[in-house]
C-alpha cells in the first residue's frame, strides 16, 4: 500500500532536500549504501570478497541533466575499476552502469552520449579484468537501453543485461538473450509502472519471475538470479538441477545489506553469490526505492530522520 507513495515521493525536491541533510553514516542509509567515495567502495567490496563474495558496484547517480554530470560519473567508474584493479579485487568486482546517468536522457543526442559513455566505461573494466552490466530503470527506457546493449556488444559481448519480471515483454526479452555467453540479471523490478506494461500484483510478478527462471535456466546463456525471495531462490536452484547446470553456470545477486546471512549460507553451499554495493552521493532514489520495498523499514528511517545521527 506505501509503496507508490513512497517512489512518488522519491522524485519530490522537497523530502530529498529533507533527507539528504541525513549523514550517509545515519543507520537506515548506511544499512543500504556502504559510503559515498571510491575508499568506502573498495573497503566494502574487499570485506564482502574475504568473505567468500562476489560484488557489482554502482556508483550512484540517476536522471543526470547535463553533459558534465554525466562526464564526472564516467570519471568515477574510471576511478573506481583503477583502484578495482590496484587492489587486485577485479577478478571478483565488476561495475553496474545506469545509462540515465551517463547521459541517455539529454536531449536527441542522449543515446549517442549514453553509448560513447558507456563504451568508455567498457574499455576501462575489460583493461581492469572486469565487466559491465547496465541496470534496467523505468519502461520507458527499456528499448534504448537493450538497443544500447545490441550495440555494445559487439565489441564488449560480456556486458550484462538487466530484465525486469513486472513487465509483460519481458519473458520474450529473456528468449530473446538466452543465447551463449550473454549474461542477463533478472529482477523483479523497482519502479511505479502503469498496468499497461507491467503486472500489479505480487503474485503475478512472482508468477512471471518463474517463467522467466525456466527460460533463461533452459538458454545458453548466463542467468543472474536477483533476488531475496526465498522462494525464488529454491526455485532457481531447482531448475539449474533440472538443466544441469553446474554451480557458477549461473549466479545469484543481492543487495548489500539485505538478507547478508542468506548471502553467506548460498556462497557456502558452492553457489556464485554477487552484493550489488551502491555507493557516492546521490543515494536518496535509490533508498527510497529500498523503503518501497519493505515499508516496515520506515519506523527505522523515521527515527534515524529525527536523530539525524
Ligand atoms: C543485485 C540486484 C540488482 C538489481 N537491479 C535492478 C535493476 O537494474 N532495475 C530494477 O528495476 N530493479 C533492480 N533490482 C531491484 C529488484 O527489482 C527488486 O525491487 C528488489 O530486489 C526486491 O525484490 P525481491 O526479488 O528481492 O523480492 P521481494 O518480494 O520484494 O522481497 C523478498 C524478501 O526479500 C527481503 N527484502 C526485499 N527487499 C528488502 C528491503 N528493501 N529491505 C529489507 N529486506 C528486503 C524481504 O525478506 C522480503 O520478504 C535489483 C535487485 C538486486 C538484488
Amino acid at each position: 500500500m506505501l509503496r507508490q507513495p513512497l517512489l512518488l515521493l522519491s522524485r519530490s525536491d522537497k523530502v530529498k532536500n529533507l533527507v539528504t541533510a541525513m549523514p550517509v553514516s545515519s543507520g537506515i542509509v548506511h544499512r543500504y549504501v556502504p559510503g559515498e567515495s571510491t575508499d568506502d567502495a573498495v573497503e566494502a567490496t574487499r570485506r564482502l570478497i574475504d568473505s567468500g563474495l562476489h560484488v557489482t558496484l554502482d556508483f550512484l547517480g540517476e536522471d543526470t541533466l547535463d553533459r558534465e554530470q554525466a562526464d564526472a560519473t564516467v570519471a568515477a567508474y574510471l576511478d573506481v575499476l583503477a583502484a578495482l584493479s590496484e587492489h587486485g579485487l577485479a577478478r571478483n568486482a565488476e561495475v553496474s552502469v545506469k545509462l540515465s546517468a551517463v547521459g541517455q536522457a539529454l536531449g536527441e543526442d542522449g543515446e549517442k552520449i549514453a553509448l560513447d559513455n558507456a563504451r568508455t566505461i567498457c574499455h576501462a573494466a575489460r583493461n581492469a579484468g572486469t565487466t559491465v552490466t547496465l541496470d534496467m530503470e523505468d519502461h520507458t527506457t527499456t528499448d534504448s537501453t537493450l538497443g544500447i546493449l545490441r550495440e555494445l556488444r559487439k565489441d564488449f559481448p560480456e556486458t550484462g543485461a538487466v530484465l525486469q519480471a513486472y513487465l509483460h515483454r519481458t519473458e520474450a526479452d529473456c528468449r530473446d538473450l538466452a543465447y551463449e555467453g550473454s549474461r542477463v540479471r533478472l529482477c523483479k523490478g523497482a519502479y511505479n509502472e502503469p498496468e499497461s506494461v507491467a503486472f500489479q500484483e505480487r503474485h503475478e510478478v512472482d508468477k512471471s519471475y518463474v517463467r522467466c527462471m525456466k527460460v533463461l535456466m533452459a538458454g545458453q546463456g548466463y542467468p543472474m538470479i536477483a533476488s531475496h525471495d526465498p522462494r525464488m531462490v529454491d526455485i532457481a536452484g531447482a531448475l539449474a538441477t533440472r538443466n544441469n547446470r553446474a554451480q557458477g553456470s549461473y549466479e545469484f545477486q543481492m543487495l548489500y545489506g539485505i538478507r547478508p546471512d542468506e548471502q553467506r549460507r548460498l556462497a557456502e553451499a558452492g553457489e556464485k553469490v554477487r552484493v550489488y554495493v551502491p555507493y557516492g552521493q546521490e543515494w536518496y532514489g535509490y533508498l527510497m526505492r529500498r523503503l518501497a520495498e519493505r515499508p516496515s523499514n520506515l519506523s527505522f528511517f523515521v527515527k534515524s530522520l529525527v536523530s539525524k545521527k
